[in-house]
């Protein structure tokens, strides 16, 4: 956290190499980016700053004293997924064999040390995006978890689907048929003639390769770039495949949100290793979100009934207030109480209870349908928030509800005793003054819920399966 204090400082690069003229150079080649810098110049040293602080990404000399890349990269291996920084190696030159040892042990990217400033720092800059963006999700399940919300949904990864796509059809298909089985997932092949519609349809590709090679680059960057624009496509992964060292077109694609770059033009092997790293860290981030989907609905929903709880509802009334002020339309607000609850519990116990409880919270919920919202707000008590009703329906529904409770006794678990359940219902209606933006006597929804207790309160004093209705006008 430290390195993001100022707001200049974007993360910090650890560039460890063994020597001093290198960590010099590449030092001046980072000057115009706004990276804090730290040095290493064995494996132990980068290993201490790795372990020191938060790192977002290392750049590393293949041959760096005490062990090399690798060491480095099983170092990183070895720490916590939130902590992970990205790994570049940078090697004397570009050997496709080295290249993908390097890929295998865990690196982000494998560059010629001569590479282009343009990609090396179009390079950093995504690489540290994504950690950033990764960092966000992790805090997020740490939150989900501290709240103990965060079990994983478990198994819901299928096959991983890669989306092959080039200017024309024919070399995206050579392509596929020779990654073919090198990859675990299922491949199609696009040319750039084919709509964005058909080229992202179900199931959804995981990650796409995009063929930035030849005469027509340039027409990849704009199905990139479309790509980036769509919700359902926004987060994956983008592999981009450059056939020359054109250093503008690598910026730019990495740029626009490339995930990866492969700039020596395809290599089924390469491709199948950097494939293998994206769908990983594709699945990674969806399980992430999922857990925090997970965590986020279950703080805000009862289990018992599945009805959303008072956390949910009480902000959610809040803005259907506002939103009635903004619209001038009016809206009704109620609370339902289970008539004599207790003598349910006391005469069939608490497991009954709880059933009847929820076959209640069923039958409010199948009345009110869409036309508003039902929580669980107490123990047996459930508010109902209707906007666009006014008095005369807001009556009507009232009884509707009184009724789908009432009318038809409940079974527990289906089979059980018939049992009789009636229910209380304190109803306030409220519409804006005309003329202002004010709602009528400046209710906010703590004072609505209170009115619509009261409203309950005499349901009750007026011997119970009742409907009580308050005006909310001053
Ligand atoms: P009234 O008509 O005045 O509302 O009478 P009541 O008995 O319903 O009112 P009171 O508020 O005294 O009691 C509510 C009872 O609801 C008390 C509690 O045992 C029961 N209750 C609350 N939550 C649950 C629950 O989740 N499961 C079960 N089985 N009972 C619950
Ligand atoms: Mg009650
Ligand atoms: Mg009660």
């Amino acid at each position: 956290m430290q390195d993001r204090k100022g707001p200049e400082v974007l993360g910090t690069v650890l560039i460890a190499d063994g020597l001093a003229t290198n960590r010099i150079l590449l030092r001046a080649r980072l000057a115009p980016m706004q990276y804090r810098v730290i040095q290493a110049d064995t494996t132990s040293e980068a290993e201490a700053a790795l372990r020191g602080g938060p790192v977002s990404l290392v750049l590393v000399a293949a041959d760096l004293p005490g062990g090399g890349a690798d060491a480095v990269a099983r170092v990183i291996r070895s720490m916590p997924l939130a902590r992970r920084p990205g790994l570049i190696v940078l090697t004397a030159d570009a050997d496709p064999g080295l290249r993908r040892h390097h890929l295998r042990q865990g690196a982000d990217d494998v560059l010629p040390r001569r590479i282009d400033d343009l990609i090396l720092q179009a390079r950093i800059r995504s690489l540290i995006r994504t950690r950033l963006s990764e960092d966000d999700s992790h805090l997020g399940e740490a939150t989900s978890r501290a709240l103990g919300f965060a079990d994983p949904p478990a198994g819901f990864a299928g096959r991983a689907q890669v989306a092959l796509i080039c200017a024309d059809a024919a070399t995206a298909a050579c392509w596929r048929s020779r990654l073919g089985a090198r990859v675990a997932a299922t491949l199609r092949s696009h040319g750039f003639a084919d709509t964005l519609g058909k080229v992202a349809h179900a199931p959804l590709p995981d990650v796409f390769v995009i063929g930035l090679t030849g005469a027509q680059g340039r027409a990849g960057l704009r199905l990139l770039a479309d790509l980036r624009a769509r919700p359902a496509t926004r987060e994956a992964p983008v592999i981009a495949l450059l056939d020359r060292p054109d250093g503008a077109l690598a910026a730019e694609a990495l740029d626009l949100g490339a995930s990866d770059l492969m700039l020596g033009g395809f290599d089924a092997e390469e491709l199948a290793l950097r494939l293998a790293a994206q769908i990983a860290s594709k699945r990674d981030r969806d399980r992430l979100r999922a857990t925090m989907e997970t965590g986020l609905r279950a703080a805000v929903t009862d289990p018992m009934t599945g009805l959303y709880n008072r956390r949910y509802a009480l902000p959610h009334l809040a803005e259907a207030v506002a939103r009635t002020r903004r619209a001038g339309a009016p809206l009704a607000v109620m609370l339902a109480d289970l008539d004599h609850f207790k003598r349910v519990n006391d005469l069939y116990g608490h497991a009954a209870g709880d059933a009847v409880l929820s076959e209640a919270a069923r039958r409010l919920t199948a009345t009110v349908g869409a036309a508003g919202l039902v929580a669980r707000v107490g123990g047996e008590e459930f508010l109902i928030v209707l906007p666009d009703t006014d008095e005369g329906l807001a009556a009507e529904i009232g009884e509707r509800l009184r009724l789908a409770v009432g009318l038809h006794p409940v079974r527990p678990g289906g089979d059980g005793v018939p049992m009789r359940v009636t229910v209380s219902i304190g109803v306030v209606v409220i519409r804006p003054l005309p003329g202002t933006d004010m709602v009528a006597g400046g209710i906010d929804a703590q004072a609505l819920v209170a009115m619509a207790d009261r409203a309950l309160y005499r349901a009750k004093g007026a011997g119970r399966n009742t409907v009580n209705a308050v005006q909310g006008a001053a």
